[in-house]
This record gives C-alpha cells, sequence and structure tokens, in this order.
C-alpha cells in the first residue's frame, strides 16, 4: 500500500464550469476589468439587498479604499481587532489614520466592545474564522463602521447574510478565502457619495483632470472566476458547515471552538480548537502531523496587530492567551467525505 496523501489546510475549490466562464473571456478576448467585473459586483449588491458595490485588486485595496470613500483620515483614531491579520494595520495606515488594537472575546475570537474604552472615529470589525461579531453595539460606539466579511462571505444570521449592518463591508478573493480568483477584493458601500469617491480613485486613466488615482482594478478573467463559484454559496457554506459538524462531534475532551461554530447559516471558514493549554496543543499538532493532517496556528504571537505597534500585552490577555492554544484544522469545500473521517478519527484517537 502506497503511504496516504496528506490532508491539506486549505484548498479551493474549482470545477469545470469555473474553468468554463474563465475561458470565455479568454476567447471574448476582453480581459482587463469590464462588462464580467461590472456584473460580479451587481451581483454583491444583491447580496447586501441594496447600496453600491466595486470591485478591486485585493481585500486590503478594498480596506483602504472603504476608509478613504468613507472619509477616514489623518489623525483618526481607527479600532481594530488585534487577533487579525496585518492587512487591517496596512489599510489603516495607508489612510494615514492611527489603528487601535482592541482585545478579544474568548467565546467569539471576535474583538470584544466591552475593551474598548469611549467612542473612536472608525472601527474595522473582522467577522473572525465566520463568526459574526457584535455589530449592533459596535455601530454605536465608532463613527464609521467597516464589517471585514473576508471569512464570512456567504453567511447568514437567521436568514439574512452577514455584513449589511455596518457603512461599508469588504470581501478577499485570495487563494485561501471563502471564494477566489486568486487575488482580488469588493468593497459594498450603504452610500452613493461614499461609492463615488472610491470609484474615481479607482479609474485612474484617460481623466481630464489630474489627482492622485491608483490602479486597484480586478480582470475579468478573476471576475468570471469569483462570479460562477459566488453562484454557489450556499453549497459552500453548506459542505464547510457538514464537515464543521462531524469535527465538533469528534472533539477531544478539555477542548473548545467558537460558541456559535453550529449556527445554522454561519460560514465555517475555519474550524480552530482551542486545547486546555499550549501543551496540549502542541500534542495535537504532532498527533495530526503522524497521520499526514495539516494543521495551522491561525494567528502566531509575533502577528497580533498590538505587538506589531509595539504595545505591551498587559491590555491584550485574551489574544495573547488564544495564540498559545489555537489550532485550525483542514476544512473546505471539496473535503471528501473520508478525509473529514480521517480528521475526525484522529481527533477521536488522542489521547495527550
Ligand atoms: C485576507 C484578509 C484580508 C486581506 O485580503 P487580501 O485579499 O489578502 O489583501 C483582510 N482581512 C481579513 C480578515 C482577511 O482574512
Amino acid at each position: 500500500m502506497g503511504a496516504i496523501s496528506k490532508i491539506p489546510h486549505n484548498k479551493p475549490w474549482i470545477n469545470g464550469k469555473d474553468r468554463a466562464a474563465v475561458d470565455a473571456v479568454l476567447k471574448l478576448g476582453w480581459i482587463a476589468q469590464g462588462e464580467v467585473v461590472r456584473s460580479l459586483e451587481a451581483a454583491f449588491v444583491e447580496l447586501h439587498d441594496g447600496g453600491e458595490a466595486c470591485a478591486v485588486s485585493s481585500g486590503t485595496a478594498a480596506l483602504a479604499l472603504a476608509l478613504y470613500g468613507l472619509g477616514v483620515q489623518s489623525g483618526m483614531r481607527v479600532a481594530v481587532p488585534t487577533y487579525a491579520c496585518s492587512a487591517l494595520l496596512n489599510a489603516v495606515h495607508w489612510a494615514g489614520a492611527k489603528p487601535m488594537p482592541v482585545d478579544i472575546s474568548r467565546d467569539t475570537l471576535n474583538l470584544d466592545p466591552g475593551r474598548l474604552e469611549g467612542t473612536v472615529d472608525a472601527m474595522i470589525l473582522v467577522h473572525t474564522f465566520g463568526e459574526p461579531a457584535p455589530v449592533d453595539i459596535c455601530r454605536q460606539r465608532a463613527g464609521v463602521l467597516i464589517e471585514d466579511c473576508c471569512h464570512s462571505l456567504g453567511g447568514a444570521v437567521d436568514g439574512i447574510s452577514v455584513g449589511r449592518s455596518g457603512d461599508a463591508a469588504i470581501h478577499s478573493f485570495y487563494a485561501t478565502k471563502v471564494i477566489s480568483g486568486g487575488q482580488g477584493g469588493m468593497v459594498w458601500l450603504r452610500s452613493k457619495e461614499a461609492f463615488d469617491r472610491i470609484h474615481d480613485y479607482r479609474q485612474f486613466d484617460c481623466r481630464p483632470d489630474y489627482k492622485p488615482r491608483f490602479n486597484f482594478q480586478l480582470t475579468d478573467i478573476q471576475a468570471a472566476l469569483v462570479l460562477s463559484q459566488f453562484g454557489r454559496l450556499d453549497q459552500v457554506q453548506s459542505r464547510r458547515a457538514a464537515v464543521a459538524k462531524l469535527y465538533a462531534r469528534a472533539l477531544p475532551a478539555g477542548f473548545g471552538v467558537q460558541k456559535g461554530i453550529l449556527n445554522s447559516g454561519r460560514m465555517a471558514y475555519r474550524f480552530v480548537v482551542l486545547a486546555p493549554d499550549q501543551q496540549v496543543r502542541e500534542a495535537l499538532r504532532r498527533h495530526l502531523e503522524r497521520r499526514r493532517i495539516s494543521s495551522i496556528i491561525p494567528v502566531e504571537r509575533y502577528e497580533l496587530l498590538h505587538r506589531y505597534l509595539g504595545l505591551g500585552p498587559e491590555m491584550y490577555p485574551e489574544a495573547e492567551r488564544i495564540v498559545d492554544i489555537s489550532l485550525s484544522l483542514p476544512i473546505y469545500p471539496s473535503m471528501s467525505e473520508a478525509d473529514a473521517e480521517r480528521v475526525c478519527n484522529a481527533l477521536e484517537e488522542f489521547h495527550p
């Protein structure tokens, strides 16, 4: 018997229809930003039940332009969860504003508004690993609220898509995200005025007037790939949810998961287990590795945004603890039942 294949941590789900959609663009010959990008934008307006959508080259560009469109600028304070990727810092700095990292809640791994003192000019609220964040409370604490839906696209609460509560929502189509164009992003904006600002910024070429603008455009090739997958977001959601349900049942004693992981309609973008302590987390990691199952530490200590900013750990006890005990298991929509079972068996056979 040959060696068993390694189960990857994540994998894009590209089928024959997706490839045909890309091929159609290539055959047509209009491969830059065009009609397909506009169709993708229309799909996102529908997803958000109104407003305006502007496709861009990445999730980071989407964050930067959302801040710009909503008038966030030099000297303004922007709250961000400290347990997030550096893209948030990059976007806030690009806008010239000041990032204010906030600690997270251990139940949800989302920004904990209870840890935010007073109000801020703006907030980027991530629905971490697909767990819907507390938008209603945060809206009252921030002048501008941007929902970062990079993990939650296709997820819903009580049948309503995540990402409709803020002034803006942003999405990423990077290779490892819910649906992918290799790279790419989308800004959704409630206000036409904010949309006009970023639309103008993206249209950098052949303008009668000059002011700094930038090429943040998505191509029709990428848009075709994303739009084709967008059509089966429901399936992406239900397949991921099915794997999450199996894992939740096989969870070793003493381990935790995000509070809402099994909630109906939630996007199980990542299945992150929380070990009782770091030693047990490391033991599980080695145990999975021996069984040729990939796992990753979703956010390392050095990546915490307060650490990048040189802020001390005292204000961030939850994030500082979570980085030691968290481990992300393989989950993706094209995962076979046999592979999901292999992970479940490994979990059940783990006795630290
Ligand atoms: C991936 C990601 C981004 C940045 O998106 P890119 O397309 O990689 O630039 C921003 N926020 C979150 C939460 C992400 O996961």
